[in-house]
């Protein structure tokens, strides 16, 4: 049984409809979710889903992409949906985007900030999204631990980054996740350097409905594909998919759930 670390579960990311999407994952070996939501408008949504499905969680908060807006209350109202709702297990996706929103560096990383000491007094890890933008990603986390804002650790999620960011979160206590991207003919690379990433630091996850692994690669993805790419870490790791179910699996629980 495998679990799909990190998935968006918008009605809207999908055709059919999403409880049909996580029931799909769930015929197909997948025993838990984490669904995501990091945008202010969607947060509802995820918690009602979360509440009626067993084995589905969920992690919120606003997206490097949503920085320049007066998000004032929306962190106000990201407070208090942690404190009623036992099942957000983290903080995120939160980041770095250089890439989709070159023209609000400063605001992101604000935002950031924000959140990571948001997250810290929760007492909830944190997912972290980062494109484009390793070196101060890094740069901003290696800050935080130094002002001992980063006590529950968290996720690099849809891990693509270099050999460097990778050593650097390993240091900082954070685990590293692999999505579909580790499929793709073109990622020796991304391959090799997961190769060397500790077992007990990787999860695995589809970003659904984005990145989906070989074969179904160019269409939507779905949580149920996650097999996929659980099986090539498996690979890469040189171990079968059955240990690499129970090692992500511990890892998850540790991370989010507080299981030693
Ligand atoms: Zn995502």
């Amino acid at each position: 049984m495998t679990i799909d670390s990190h998935c968006h579960l918008g009605q809207d990311d999908y055709e059919i409809p999403v409880h049909q999407v996580i029931q799909e994952a769930f015929d197909n070996g997948v025993n838990c979710i984490m669904g995501v939501a990091c945008e202010a408008k969607d947060w509802l949504e995820l918690l009602d889903l979360i509440q009626k499905q067993e084995n589905v969680y969920g992690a919120i908060g606003l997206h490097p992409e949503y920085a320049n807006y007066d998000y004032t209350m929306d962190l106000i109202k990201l407070s208090d949906l942690f404190k009623k709702n036992s099942n957000l297990l983290a903080v995120g996706e939160i980041g770095l985007d250089y890439h989709e929103a070159p023209q609000t560096i400063e605001a992101q990383k604000k935002l950031f900030y924000e959140q990571i000491k948001i997250a810290n007094q929760l007492e909830k890890p944190i997912m972290i999204h980062t494109r484009d933008a390793e070196e101060d990603t890094i740069r901003f986390l290696q800050k935080a631990n130094n002002e001992h804002l980063l006590s529950k650790k968290g996720v690099i999620h849809c891990f693509t980054g270099s050999e460097t960011m990778a050593q650097e979160a390993l240091k900082l206590g954070f685990y590293i996740s692999a999505s579909g991207v580790i499929t793709f003919k073109s990622a020796q690379n991304l391959r090799d350097i997961f190769k060397k990433i500790p077992l007990d630091r990787l999860m695995v996850e589809t970003d659904a409905p984005w990145l989906a692994p070989t074969p179904y690669r160019g269409q939507k993805n779905r949580p149920a594909y996650v097999q996929k790419t659980l099986e090539k870490l498996a690979e890469i790791k040189g171990i079968t998919s059955q240990e690499m179910e129970k090692i992500t699996d511990d890892n998850f629980k540790r991370l989010y759930l507080g299981v030693k």
